[in-house]
């Protein structure tokens, strides 16, 4: 197991801060004038820059296009794509050289990628694609920065972030490679890298999957061990409920990396599920901030706890749920054993498990092996399968022990539950319901939990 604890930093490196801008945070013209206002007071710090919103899914889809053979579909897309960034960089870039070098930039990018309509698809043609959008938001906004007087320098991130086999980030290449790259550029307050792109085992273009842009900012953070990360969106930190599905929620103001984890893991989008992993070693902080409105507050993780009952409720789609009953699991050792030797043939993780003394229900998310798991599994076992099934997460210090957690049981009455896996760990406590049953729960948990509902 590697360490993300280091114990030398160059000088130059230490005590920035990484502040992380998120699809939206880019996404405009106006947004990107907030993030210039937001990064320039004076101090040196590490940018990291997610592709404008909307741009990496219609890059994902044109890659799905070359898969299937559908170069017109592709193609359609990339010049509308083209067309909306000559807008933004008209709009953005009022000097005429930066105007034009930054379109020739672009240009470049798009030639690429009608290019690739015409090619045979593999995973490293579509890991290119991927990587385009963030290589253009950086470049626009290095170049908006330097347009405005601000002195600003990029930094590849194809030419220090990077992967091993086991797609975690290979540390000690990182930051050996990291360090020559700053060093390399021109003294500057402000460096900007691309998040989300890195390189692969074998030095292919790949990436850290969707939303990997946190994950990038807070391995920066670990190398070179910043005073803070902060990763600004569109929402003023994480809320105590999912805003999509319940209307009272409110954003919470701290949060322990254990706590953070958890959430981010069991479905709150609002962070990559990897990104307290690098710096929770070292302590350092996360801060969670809204360029909209950056006054507020916003979210706070760090490794300080506080008891206060359930904090937070987040929920995870698409998970299956998967029963597995024999007659020879009463009173017989080494029957959990094998089961979970089909799960590790499979590469494929589970994330709730229950047993009774006759079966073991369990939950998988990742549902591509599937049919080969299960008939696998009923060489010695009946199983059920139940698809469409969500992960209700609830998330607070000690809550397993927490005076008021009682309250939570109250949910029995309103909704058929599934699974329930209580003190697994003692700051989470998950749930697995019906899909369908997913708005009724999380409102009626909202309720009985933090609307203070008399019972
Ligand atoms: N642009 C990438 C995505 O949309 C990475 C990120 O934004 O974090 O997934
Ligand atoms: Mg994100």
């Amino acid at each position: 197991m590697y360490s993300w604890s280091y114990t030398f930093v160059p000088n130059n490196l230490r005590n920035m801060k990484v502040l992380k801008f998120g699809g939206t945070s880019v996404g405009s013209v106006k947004n990107m004038e907030n993030v210039k206002n937001i990064i320039n007071d004076g101090s040196k710090k590490i940018v990291v820059l997610s592709a404008m919103s909307g741009t990496t899914n219609t890059l994902v889809a044109i890659a799905k296009n070359v898969l299937e053979k559908e170069p017109n579909e592709a193609v359609d897309k990339i010049n509308k794509l083209h067309e909306h960034y000559f807008v933004t960089i008209d709009e953005l870039l009022k000097d005429v050289e930066l105007n034009v070098k930054t379109k020739a930039y672009a240009s470049e990018i798009f030639n690429f990628l009608l290019n690739s309509t015409y090619k045979d698809y593999s995973q490293e043609l579509e890991n290119k694609i991927l990587a385009q959008g963030e290589l253009l938001s950086t470049f626009m906004f290095n170049t908006y920065l330097n347009q405005e007087g601000i002195s600003a320098a990029l930094l590849p991130a194809l030419d220090f972030m990077r992967i091993n086999s086991a797609k975690d980030p290979d540390l000690f290449y990182i930051k050996e490679k990291f360090k020559t790259v700053i060093d390399a550029a021109p003294e500057a307050n402000i460096y900007i890298t691309q998040g989300f792109i890195c390189l692969d085992e074998k030095g292919a273009v790949s990436n850290l999957q969707r939303g990997g842009s946190d994950y990038t900012a807070t391995i920066i953070g670990a190398v070179i061990k910043a005073e803070e990360v902060q990763i600004w969106t569109d929402i003023d930190g994480m809320h105590n409920n999912d805003p999509r599905y319940v209307e009272k929620t409110h954003p919470i103001s701290n949060l322990s990396f254990d706590e953070a984890a958890e959430l981010a893991y069991f479905g709150a989008k609002i962070l990559h599920p990897q990104t307290v992993l690098p710096v929770r070693e070292d302590g350092i902080p996360v801060r969670l901030k809204n360029t909209m409105a950056p006054e507020a507050l916003g979210t706070l993780i760090s490794a300080e706890t506080s008891e206060n009952g359930i904090k937070a409720i987040a929920a995870k789609d698409n998970i299956t749920a998967i029963k597995i009953k024999s007659g020879r699991m009463l009173q017989a050792h080494g029957f959990l054993k094998k089961v979970f030797e089909v799960f590790e043939t499979y590469e494929t993780s589970i994330d709730m498990i229950t047993t009774s003394e006759v079966a073991v229900s369990l939950t998988i998310d990742d549902d591509r092996n599937l049919d080969k798991i299960v008939s696998d599994l009923e060489e010695f076992a009946t199983i059920e399968v139940d698809k469409s099934q969500t992960i209700i997460c609830l998330v607070g210090h000690s809550i397993v022990n927490h005076e008021s957690t009682f309250k939570l049981f109250k949910i029995l009455q309103d909704v058929k539950i599934r699974m329930i896996s209580y003190g697994g760990s003692r700051n989470n406590i998950s749930l697995l319901i019906n899909s369908n049953d997913k708005l009724t729960t999380l409102n009626k948990l909202n309720d009985y939990l933090f609307e203070l509902v008399t019972l």
